[in-house]
């Protein structure tokens, strides 16, 4: 059971922020595989870094499966330096693609058809893909309801004590990020099928924004932050 309030709270948040910042039509990436790309070379870095690696790519005209694969790792590297980490994450990108190719003929569609909890499965065992990440390409590239959590997720959800997950049922024992994750997930779960798909995709770049501009790790700017009328009063 997750508290009526905790729940009031959560769906009145994306009001607050939407209101604030409108819609912001994430993630960018002209196709599935563009996103699915930028999602791997996200990890630890700005997204304006994964931007100058993305464009690298298209400029050596290899952002496809086939041809992104065909490269050495180390020209694979070398094209997705500005990303940063650029050695880790072409193994990890050429992981993913060596799954995509030998698994599912290339075909996105393919390695993501099946219920959400055996996709979501699937790319958690390529080497490389974490629970974040994983989500991410659910949501943003899969067209899969999996909410992502991610570090200003835990930060804001920690200061407004909004971190009650462990109240929420699980069928398995699960850590904190799935907790979060199933947390957001049941009190979101308002709106229709469809119509649920945009609000999560939209809801976390909303929460990222706030994380970003208001939510820090020190200082964080309470004053002028959407989610402010949310505060504890103690
Ligand atoms: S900046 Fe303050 S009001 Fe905004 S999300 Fe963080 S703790 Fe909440």
């Amino acid at each position: 059971m997750i508290s009526p309030g905790v729940k009031r709270n959560l769906r009145r948040a994306y009001e607050l922020m939407r209101a604030r910042f409108g819609h912001l039509h994430w993630w960018p990436g002209e196709t599935p595989f563009e996103v699915c790309v930028g999602a791997i070379l996200t990890q630890n870095t700005a997204w304006t870094n994964v931007e100058r690696a993305i464009a690298n790519l298209k400029a050596a005209r290899v952002l496809e499966p086939k041809k992104l694969f065909a490269l050495p790792e180390s020209k694979l590297a070398e094209l997705i330096h500005p990303a940063g980490y650029f050695n880790v994450k072409a193994r990890r990108l050429r992981s993913f693609l060596r799954v995509l190719l030998l698994e599912f003929g290339g075909d996105l569609k393919r390695l993501f058809a099946g219920e959400t909890s055996v996709v979501r499965a699937r790319l958690l065992a390529v080497n490389g893909i974490g629970p974040e990440t994983a989500d991410s390409l659910l949501l943003y590239a899969g067209g899969h309801h999996s909410f992502v959590v991610d570090a200003y997720t835990k930060r804001i959800f920690q200061r407004h004590n909004w971190s009650l997950a462990s109240q929420v049922h699980s069928p398995k024992p699960a850590g904190d990020y799935d907790k979060l994750k199933l947390l957001c997930q049941a009190a979101l779960n308002q709106k229709a099928h469809a119509a649920r798909l945009d609000y999560w995709q939209d809801y976390h770049a909303q929460l990222v924004m706030v994380g970003k501009h208001f939510c820090r790790t020190r200082a964080p700017r309470c004053d002028q932050c959407p989610l402010q009328p949310l505060l504890p009063k103690n």
